[in-house]
Parts: C-alpha cells; structure tokens; sequence
C-alpha cells in the first residue's frame, strides 16, 4: 500500500509541475547549481524549477548578503538550505523550516510578475513591510534562520527597544510602524524576520535599525 501511495504522490507532484511548465534544461540547472555554491548556499528541488533562474540567484544573492552579517547561516552543516517546493498552498510565498531550510512556493517562483504583484498588494496593505518589494521574501526567511542559529529571541530585543513589557502595546507599536505581519504570532518570532525585510531592503526605520543592531551585537559575540 505505501508503494501505490508513494506512486500516486508522485504523479501528482508531476501534475503539479507540468501545470506551471517546462523543467529548467540540465545547463540550467548546473549554472544556478554553480552559482548557490559560490554563495555558499546547499539547493534542493531546483532540478524541476520551471521559472527564470535569475529569480533564484536574486534570493541566493540576498541571503548572501545577509550571511556577511550573520556567518552562521553560511555554515556547511547548519547553514541556509534553499529548497523548491511544489505542494505549497498559496497561503505562503516561502517558509522556514528546521531552523534552517528555506522552502520557497515553486508556484510563485516559477512566475516573478505574478509573486511580484501579489507581494506587493500585501505590502501596500501594510500586510509586510510597506515599500518592500518580493526581494523581501528571502530577507524575511534568512531573519528566521538568522533567529534560530544565533538563539535571538525577537520579543525581548523589541521590548528592550520599546522600553516596555506591554506586549499589546508593543504590537500596536509594529502594527504602524513595521507590518502588520510582525505580530502574527504572539511569541514575536515575524519582529525578527520582518526587521530583516525592512532593514536589508533598504528601508528607513529607527526601530529596525536599532533591532538588527541588536542582533549584531549577539551574532558578534558568538561569532
Ligand atoms: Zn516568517
């Protein structure tokens, strides 16, 4: 039984694919391979990506650069995994998980201008981060990861910030002046990668200058 289930998966995960279109050629692939290990980044799934290879290697570079920051996310065991991922809802554009794999949403990634419209009607809402574009998207996984390699607890750097112990008021701070999506959980873990949208996409904000300082300061002290 577990034989037909494991077949009946993976042909529907074939439909899935074949629905956004053809798999990258094998030249491709070797090049956007090539390209994640310069930057230091393991890669999985890519093999059936059926997008612009560019579009990947724009999220490889921003991690990357986050990395210069954060070196930890850049370690050979612990470090980012980009991973491509077909059996997403459309809930997400991409997801942290293990502490460390990046899951990016192949239905988005297979089409910039659709992901691209799409985040930014969340970030004129102030859903995200208001003026950030889908760049961000990779900014804010790398803040997780960033999160979860140095053990950053997001909701104490904020309180400390704020000068306050009130969580409602510190939500209510956020909600105004960073997203609306920086409180969606109560343990505060989205201030942390929500800072690292605004912040790596150059966006002025006193609070997330303040916050990734802070981080820094940790990441510094365990480098
Ligand atoms: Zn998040």
């Amino acid at each position: 039984m577990l034989i037909d289930d494991r077949q009946a998966m993976s042909a529907a995960y074939k439909a899935q694919i074949e629905k956004l279109g053809i798999p990258i050629s094998a030249g491709r692939y070797r090049e956007l391979r090539e390209y994640a290990d310069e930057n230091r980044i393991r890669i999985s799934g890519f093999r059936n990506f059926v997008g612009d290879i560019e579009t990947i290697k724009k999220i490889l570079d921003d991690i990357y650069e986050i990395g210069q920051d954060f070196p930890k996310i850049l370690d050979e065991r612990a470090g980012v995994v980009l991973e491509l991922d077909y059996d997403m809802d459309d809930e997400d554009f991409a997801t942290t998980d293990s502490g460390h794999i990046i899951r990016l949403n192949a239905s988005y990634f297979s089409d910039v201008n659709k992901m691209s419209a799409e985040y930014e009607r969340l970030a004129n809402e102030k859903h995200f981060v208001y003026g950030s574009d889908w760049r961000a998207i990779g900014r804010h996984e790398a803040g997780h990861v960033v999160a979860n390699v140095y053990s950053i607890e997001p909701l104490d750097i904020a309180f400390g910030i704020k000068n306050t112990t009130r969580k409602v008021e510190l939500f209510e701070f956020l909600k105004r002046d960073l997203s609306l999506y920086s409180t969606a959980y109560e343990d505060g873990r989205e201030i942390i990668s929500e800072s690292f949208s605004c912040y790596y996409s150059k966006i002025d904000n006193l609070f997330v200058k303040e916050f990734v300082q802070a981080c820094m300061d940790i990441s510094g002290k365990d480098r």
